[in-house]
């Protein structure tokens, strides 16, 4: 039995899906547990801290499988969080929780076309921020895909037990090189390194933090007027006011529009190790972070959330895990209920699909999903049809926009070392394909044998590699292409094209043409050249 229109939308409402983007190292996993123990799903945090002798805690797994490099499996976690006053007091259960998704990102250096679906999936993104190291290559490129795709983003400035730079310092470096204006919800008491507290701007009253061993616990709260602040930090609560109020006459207050529509960002100074500030981490994304939204399908349409069930696929993994020795699709449900067993239809094929088997995945861990609804993530096994980007609904009918490719920065050609394996080697490659682990391209020059693999990251062709042998037994030789950037191109611009030095002309599987060039400044020449050829940018990440 399907629930109500209002059940629908009351579900809708109490939820949030966001992901953390963050360069390596600024506090990913140390946050997310923190995250964890705050809505009570842990009892205690430690493991990535190194205390030996504890439960191993969710992001364990993030941690090895960042080790291991290759098959990140980005996930959901989901939690329930209600609101509270302090850190410290009891949530009690008379108020409805929020109900939490945060979708994992990759975590590691390289990037990957993964990293920027699994940005399709949410409706808000943390930006997190290591207070000593301000922005980092791996936060701006992720940054400019929430950009792109107008996601809100809530800035945090982590590890403020440490000594880094000035609030001031952090929010003008953001200001100025990602054009994103901080709206600082709190101003820490006490400098990077000195961590006491937080100024609440809004309310003006003063969160004391205490530690607890290792930081283990949740750290707790006092809440203390402006006076008793002003007694107990001296200069330290002075110095934060008049940040405050600094910062006010900037007009740098928080300011729902302007968040919502990317101009702004509220900005929070946390300590994930000490577990200060995530409270009130959580507490922004549930008051300040938007609720799943209506979602508009190829012609431009919104279906509606409340609208019979509808999701997207936004990430298909090979369980590289030997005891999951399967093929996995997450989806992102857009609308309506989802119930297991339900059969959908599959838009691109028009044919039914049994979901038996569905599953929230979170590292290791998996169990299986009997109802749920939009904004979250279900993982469907065996899932061999779906591809990112593929839209699964219950009549009526729809079909959401594809996700489209990001433009590739790498390229080479790959080949089986020993031609007897051909047969595999093709099938292995329309496999991996299908799956979107890289994008295939071939020209009549090249022929089939060796077709160029394009990717956003060269982790990508590692994950080729390493899954030709060992799910096809095909052993791969590749060899990179002095390629660095690639433009769409079309039939009648091909041909002179490909009479020029340092370009060849490919056609990827899904039709498009794209001309491959060594560098820029042998593009900038080509187009000063020949102006009236087609050369249009694609999609990329830090465009
Ligand atoms: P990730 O790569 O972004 O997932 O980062 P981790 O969570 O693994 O953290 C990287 C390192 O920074 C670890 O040694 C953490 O213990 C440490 N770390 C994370 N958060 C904090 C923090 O708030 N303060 C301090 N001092 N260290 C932190």
């Amino acid at each position: 039995m399907s629930s109500s229109p209002d059940t629908i939308a009351r579900e809708v409402r109490r939820r949030r899906t966001f992901a953390i983007i963050s360069h390596p190292d600024a506090g990913k996993s140390t946050m997310t547990e923190a995250l964890a123990l705050h809505a009570r799903m842990i009892s205690e945090a430690g493991a990535v801290h190194g205390k030996s002798g504890r439960k191993a805690t969710v992001s364990d797994w993030m941690e090895m499988e960042k080790a291991r490099g290759i098959s990140v499996s980005s996930t959901a976690l989901q939690f329930n969080y209600t609101p509270t006053g302090l850190a410290n007091e009891d949530p009690g259960d008379e108020v409805e929780p929020n109900v939490i998704n945060l979708v994992d990102t990759p975590g590691h250096a390289d990037f990957s076309e993964d990293t920027y679906r699994v940005l399709t999936a949410v409706d808000a993104a943390v930006m997190l921020i290591d207070a000593a190291k301000g922005l980092e290559p791996q936060t701006l490129k992720l940054f400019q895909v929430c950009r792109h795709r107008g996601i809100p983003v809530i800035t945090v400035v982590n590890k403020w037990d440490r000594p880094g730079q000035t609030p001031l310092e952090l929010i003008d470096e953001i200001s100025e090189r990602i054009g994103l204006t901080p709206t600082p919800l709190y101003v820490p008491v006490g400098i990077a390194g000195d961590f006491r507290g937080l100024y609440d701007r809004r309310s003006g009253s003063y969160v004391k933090f205490s530690r607890t061993a290792g930081g283990a616990k949740i750290a707790p709260e006092e809440l203390l007027d402006a006076q008793q602040a002003a007694q107990i930090e001296g200069d330290a609560w002075t110095a934060a006011v008049e940040e405050s109020e600094l910062l006010s006459e900037m007009g740098q207050d928080h300011d729902e529009e302007l968040f919502l529509a990317g101009a702004t960002s509220p900005m929070i100074f946390t300590s994930a190790m000490l577990n200060f500030g995530v409270r009130q981490l959580l507490e922004a994304l549930v008051e300040l972070a938007p609720a799943p939204a209506p979602r508009d399908d190829v012609d431009g349409k919104p279906r509606e959330v409340t609208d019979p069930f509808s999701a997207v696929v936004f990430k298909v993994q090979a369980g590289m895990d030997a005891s999951h020795r399967d093929r996995l699709a997450y989806m992102r449900i857009v609308s309506g209920e989802f119930e297991r067993g339900m059969v959908v239809t599959h838009a691109q094929t028009g044919r039914p699909f049994a979901t038996k088997y569905a599953q929230a995945v979170f590292g290791r861990d998996r169990s299986t999903v009997d109802t749920a609804y939009p904004g979250d993530v279900v993982g469907l096994v065996n899932a061999t049809a779906l591809a990112p980007g593929d839209t699964l609904y219950d009549d009526p009918a729809v079909e959401f926009p594809p996700i489209g490719s990001f433009a590739p920065e790498h390229f080479a050609t790959l080949r089986a070392r020993s031609a007897g394996k051909y047969k595999q080697f093709r099938k292995a490659m329309d496999q991996l394909e299908s799956e979107g682990v890289v994008q295939v391209l071939r020209n009549d020059t090249r022929g089939d044998a060796s077709p160029v693999l394009a990717a956003v990251g060269p982790m990508q062709f590692e994950v080729v590699t390493a899954r030709m042998l060992a799910e096809f037994t095909v052993e791969t030789e590749l060899e990179p292409l002095g390629y660095s950037l690639a433009r769409r191109t079309d039939d009648a611009s091909s041909p002179e094209l490909d009479r020029q030095r340092g370009v060849e002309v490919f056609t990827r599987t899904d039709g498009a043409r794209l001309a491959l060039f060594s560098d820029k400044w042998r593009l900038q020449f080509i187009e000063k050249e020949h102006p009236d050829l087609t050369l249009e940018p694609l999609v990329a990440a830090a465009d």
